[in-house]
């Protein structure tokens, strides 16, 4: 019995290898003409103030809508895109359109992007954000990048150049993703972060687990420190805001308050939140 099972799953295991492969190939091959089609949209995050429950930014999150295969997440179609090189055309395009959308929020909005180590690595990567910026009217210190820590495993100097130069002209830097990779106290020393992004595996669990709650007590008091605004993310519950709250988080983002929104959307809860309608849930 064991054999034939044995062997049954072996086969099955195969078959998704193939099926996933197959699909890489589809997505790699689709993904240049994506763009053009109209196919990919950038969705938008509200992040809160955990002490006003005012939006404070908006994080922005490409979305693919395949004609066939549906909505297909990031994480499904960037390591693709990184794969390919098709991840520099891609980038560009988001930060353009992030840029665009922002100009249209209230000043003391900003917005975030997320940039892969290899838009940052390749040739005019900080021209294509400065162009975006001219483009859409938006004041640099009103965009935010936000890295993960893999972008400084080998620690190149178009990376530190990168940084620099953008951050000298007012753009700001958060690390996403806290705690998953090495989590470095170096890399938080040696470059210019305005905000720390704690990984949402820290908060979730209905549980706020003891040890989790520790780090991220630890995290916030290190932020209060450096003047750093302390992200918590991944939010869903009330019990985890009011646990990240008082843990010294300054900020909050996750499904409790809102998902990622089309830019009309977005809008409306500025707008709405302006004339002293509260869009967000309570923070506690
Ligand atoms: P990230 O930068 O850490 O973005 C946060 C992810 O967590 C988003 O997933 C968001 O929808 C999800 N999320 C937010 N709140 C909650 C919550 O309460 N619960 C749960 N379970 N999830 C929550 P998304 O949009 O699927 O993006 C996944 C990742 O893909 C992002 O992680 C980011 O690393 C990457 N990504 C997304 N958009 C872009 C982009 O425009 N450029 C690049 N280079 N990467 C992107
Ligand atoms: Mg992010
Ligand atoms: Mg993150
Ligand atoms: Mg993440």
């Amino acid at each position: 019995h064991a054999k034939i099972e044995g062997r049954g799953r072996t086969r099955y295991f195969d078959q998704s290898m193939t099926r996933d492969l197959v699909r890489r190939r589809e997505i790699e091959a689709e993904l240049r003409a994506a763009i053009q089609k109209d196919e990919l949209s950038i969705f938008f995050q509200p992040i809160v103030d955990l002490e006003t429950g005012r939006i404070k930014t908006f994080e922005a999150l490409v979305r693919w809508f395949h004609p066939q295969k549906g909505e297909l997440r990031p994480d499904e179609f960037i390591p693709v895109a990184e794969e390919t090189g098709v991840i520099v055309t891609l980038g560009n395009w988001i930060t353009q359109q992030a840029a665009k959308a922002a100009a249209q929020w209230p000043e003391d909005v900003t917005v975030a992007v997320n940039l892969s180590p290899l838009q940052i690595k390749a040739p005019g990567a900080a021209l294509g954000i400065f162009t975006a910026l001219r483009e859409a009217g938006l004041h640099p210190s009103r965009l935010e990048l936000e890295v993960t820590e893999s972008l400084f495993l080998e620690d190149s100097e178009a990376t530190g150049s990168f940084i620099t130069e953008l951050s000298e002209r007012g753009v700001r830097f958060a690390l996403d993703d806290f705690g998953t990779g090495y989590s470095s106290l170096g890399y938080i020393n040696k470059y210019p972060f305005s905000k720390i992004k704690v990984d949402r595996s820290f908060v979730s669990g209905k549980d706020v687990g003891k040890k989790s709650d520790a780090i991220i007590r630890a995290v916030a008091e290190m932020g209060a420190q450096l003047d750093m605004d302390i992200v918590a993310e991944g939010l869903e519950e009330i019990e985890q805001v009011t646990a990240v709250r008082e843990a010294g988080c300054t900020l909050g983002q996750g499904y409790y308050f809102s998902r990622a929104v089309p830019d009309y959307l977005a809008a409306m809860l500025l707008t709405q939140e302006r004339d002293g309608i509260s869009t967000m849930r309570k923070v506690g």
